[in-house]
């Protein structure tokens, strides 16, 4: 698998002004193309640093990244600085120069001369024109064979040109086409971070084909699978072997996957089995019917009741689910709230306790999850 390296200019990154989202977006993009992104880099807009960079990533990866100083400003160094470090001139292009008149003229407004500074390019480099901006990228290979890709900053022009025109070039360009690269991800509630690495920690390794990842969020736990192969078929069996044995062992604590969440396979499973959902919550400060309400498509009251159906709303009727919780002031353990989630339906209750402890906050988003997931585990136990 190529390496690639992402490199991110602009002091405003550094300074915290502006989140590194191209970096982020280029990741994605990059991996499941089939890199192995192996490092991303943020830089200031100064001479000599982007140079440097270009030259140390060079000797490690097969393809640099960038993304940011492309403008016609004095800041933006990224043309000069990739043409020292590749040790080739910058040149003149009068069709760049042609190109970049052409979209101001098309946007009613007159080129300045600081702009001619954009259609100089490193000698050697290949443009690519941005229609949506105005500096054009370009793609430089070196004499061995590694590539750099420079970038505007902007996001949309950078996505706009990473999907159409550089994704399809890299692709040539390092012969990744026919290369499928996918990722399952296994939604698990009711186990952390570490009762998942207990269950399957032998399984989870963050390189090699397939890989396997864990991303934690509070109450919530997405498990990636992530395989490379030449066709949908063969990527689609090595990441079933893996899910497959993945879901032996965590069973029903899996409630969904990919796009799947939580509160749509609750409903799903509410809608038809119930009447109405009656939410009497005074420890989560609304966040269980906020997650509940949000997803759902019918009528609901903010006191919290959600209507399946044509179901009245009022939490009295027979058919009800009533979903309680609450905090259970006088039971901390060892310096953890303790709270109580029942579910009551004609007659007949069941309670789980749970004791969380950490910030305020993010208690109340844990418990809101947990809530919602007692409601899935109801529902399955009457499944069938
Ligand atoms: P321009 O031609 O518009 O000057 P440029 O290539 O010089 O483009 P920058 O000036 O470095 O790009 O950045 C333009 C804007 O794009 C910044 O103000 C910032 O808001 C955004 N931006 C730059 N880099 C990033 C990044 N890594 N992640 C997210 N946003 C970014
Ligand atoms: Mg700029």
């Amino acid at each position: 698998m190529p390496k690639a390296a992402i490199l991110t200019i602009g002091t405003e990154l550094l300074l915290g002004k502006v989140v590194d989202t191209n970096g982020a977006y280029l990741g994605e993009r990059l991996s499941s193309t089939g890199f192995d992104v192996a490092l991303r880099v943020s830089v200031g807009d100064h001479h000599g640093e982007i140079r440097h960079w270009v030259e140390a990533l060079l000797r490690d990866v097969d393809l640099i990244v960038t993304t940011g100083g492309l403008g016609p400003t004095k800041d933006d160094l990224t043309r000069q600085e990739v043409a020292d470090a590749v040790g080739v001139p910058l040149v003149f292009r009068e069709d760049l120069l042609k190109e970049i008149e052409a979209i101001f003229a098309a946007r009613g407004f007159r080129m300045t001369e600081n702009n001619r500074r954009q259609a100089y390019l490193p000698e050697g480099a290949r443009a690519i024109s941005n229609p949506v901006g105005t500096a054009p990228a370009f793609f430089f290979r070196t004499a061995g064979g590694k590539g750099i890709v420079c970038l505007p900053g902007v996001p949309r022009e950078l996505k706009y040109l990473m999907e159409r025109e550089v994704l399809p070039l890299l692709r040539e360009a390092f012969g990744l086409a026919g290369r499928v690269k996918r990722t399952r991800v296994l939604k698990v509630c009711g186990l952390g971070e570490s009762g998942v690495d207990q269950q399957i920690g032998d399984l989870m390794k963050t390189e090699g084909n397939p890989f396997v990842g864990v991303l934690a969020s509070p109450g919530m736990i997405r498990i990636l699978i992530t395989a490379e192969g030449d066709s949908e078929d063969q990527v689609a069996e090595m990441i079933g072997g893996v899910e497959g044995e993945i879901r032996r062992r965590l069973g029903s604590l899996i409630f969904g996957t990919d796009d799947e969440t939580l509160e749509g396979v609750v409903l799903s499973g509410l809608s038809g089995r119930v009447r109405e959902l009656f939410i009497d919550d005074t420890a989560t400060a609304g966040e269980v019917a906020g997650r509940l309400m949000k997803a759902h498509g019918g009528a609901y009251r903010s006191r919290g009741c959600l209507a399946f159906g044509d179901g009245s709303c009022d939490g009295n009727g027979a058919g009800a689910l009533r979903l309680q919780v609450r905090p259970l002031p006088g039971e901390e353990k060892g310096g953890l709230r303790a709270f109580s989630i029942v579910i009551r339906r004609d007659g007949e209750a069941k309670e789980v306790k749970f004791h969380l402890g950490g910030p305020r906050g993010q208690v109340e988003t844990r418990l809101s999850v947990i809530a919602v997931d007692q409601v899935r585990k109801w529902l399955e136990k009457r499944k069938g």
